[in-house]
């Protein structure tokens, strides 16, 4: 090896405390408010929607649970209050991000929903808003979108709203990844009908978990509390008469949450920093790094790349293990994340696409071109038109982490550019 092995790990991203997170939390103590209830919860409940620019946020116990609680009032909505013991969407084709993480859309099943995966663009990485209205041209019925953003950098997301509202639809945006990222000068998280935000720990700022639910619907947010604390109704006793759920977020979390929200910014201008010296330092590299749309503003919370198809070596991937072929002038994800984690950094391949998973691998994927036809060899990518298989093949995520110091930076990117000598 030409370079010494990191002595501290190079992460990809870790949560970033500042002091002022565990005064909020002593208080919580201090107070005896232990609790789901206290001053913690109130203050991010009012910090997070003014921040996003919404009415209300509801705090939750994580961005999964809100993006359920969403799914389950958008299905209720939509189509009625169902049986107990049935799902608000049974049987509902709903269109969801294809290339995400699992938690976009797990709650469309949680709700018995049938989830129809919506190819990516291969430009911004998020949903394909051609794809989308192709979608609505196959499934005119459908009346619910789940829709991503990815990595922080907002792609279209004012498309595929305008889209929604040309078809009736409802919109659920999941800004978990993307929280005080903006487009057109407008915060994400604010495009949804509902929008879900997340705090786990390797998110922009963090709680160690929690999330909120954000809407501008009064009604939302009071029937999300309700049904996050396990929809009691107003009575002296425990009377229910819907099912409820334990979803609501610690006083002691949101004291985390509440002492992160003041450094939102400064983790955003580090983040973007790290972006800009990846970007220079492999201008002469046949990479191609997080596209920032026109007019939007990323947080730019993991810097990514995809490789370019001819300086891509020979890979194969099964459902859990990858080779490669190591070739001169060439590489792969795989070569590089290896290489990365015997100098001890941490790197991840792109989020497998959904319709490659093998529990969603028989359902529906709508490219551009219509229904999705490299199913059934997704693997090599070559010459068919599944954008999210294809750039799932060529891409990873670099070590993102805003303590990661120049210097460290500096050796990463030589490691990346080694893989390609
Ligand atoms: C992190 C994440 C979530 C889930 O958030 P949790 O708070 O971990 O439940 C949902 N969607 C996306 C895209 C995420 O990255």
């Amino acid at each position: 090896m030409k370079y010494e092995a990191f002595k501290n790990k190079v992460w990809l991203a870790t949560p970033t405390m500042h002091g002022d997170e565990m005064k909020y939390v002593q208080q919580a103590y201090d107070t005896n408010w232990m609790s789901t209830v206290g001053a913690n919860i109130n203050e991010v409940e009012r910090i997070a929607a003014e921040k996003a620019e919404m009415r209300y946020a509801v705090g939750l116990s994580c961005g999964t649970a809100a993006l359920h609680l969403a799914i389950k009032h958008a299905g209720e909505t939509l189509y009625g209050k169902p049986a107990i013991g049935h799902g608000a969407l049974e049987s509902k084709r709903v269109f969801c991000s294809d290339m995400t993480f699992a938690a976009t859309l797990n709650p469309v099943v949680y709700e018995g929903g049938i989830p129809v995966f919506i190819d990516t663009e291969a430009e911004t990485w998020n949903m394909d808003s051609i794809a989308l209205e192709k979608a609505f041209e196959m499934y005119p019925e459908v009346k619910l979108v789940v829709s991503a953003e990815l990595y922080g950098f907002p792609g279209r997301m004012d498309l595929i709203k305008a889209i929604c509202e040309k078809h009736g639809a409802l919109l659920i945006e999941d800004a978990a990844e993307a929280l005080g990222a903006t487009v057109h000068g407008r915060q994400c998280g604010s495009f949804g009908d509902y929008s879900a935000i997340s705090y786990n720990g390797n998110k922009i700022i963090t709680g160690s978990s929690g999330g909120c639910l954000l809407t501008n619907d009064i009604e939302v947010a009071n029937k999300a509390r309700k049904w996050s604390t396990q929809a009691r109704e107003n009575a002296p006793w425990y009377q229910h008469e819907e099912v409820g759920y334990n979803y609501r977020m610690s006083n002691v979390i949101a004291g985390v949450v509440r002492g992160q929200y003041p450094y939102l910014e400064e983790h955003i201008a580090q983040k973007k920093a790290i972006y800009e010296r990846y970007k220079e330092g492999f201008k002469d590299l046949p990479v191609q790094m997080n596209t920032i749309t026109e007019d939007t503003e990323p947080n730019y919370w993991l810097s990514c790349i995809i490789i370019d198809k001819e300086a891509m070596c020979r890979q194969v991937r099964d459902d859990s293990k990858a080779l490669y072929i190591s070739e001169k002038g060439k590489t792969c994800p795989t070569e590089i994340l290896e290489t990365l984690a015997k100098y001890n950094a941490e790197g991840r391949p792109l989020w497998k696409p959904m319709h490659m998973q093998p529990m969603y691998r028989m359902h529906e994927f709508v490219t551009r071109e219509g229904s999705g036809r490299c199913r059934t060899n997704a693997y090599i990518a070559g010459g068919c038109e599944d954008v999210g298989a294809d750039i799932f093949e060529r891409g990873l995520c670099l070590p993102s982490d805003n303590k990661m110091t120049p210097e460290e930076q500096t050796a990463v990117i030589e490691i990346v550019k080694s893989c390609f000598a």
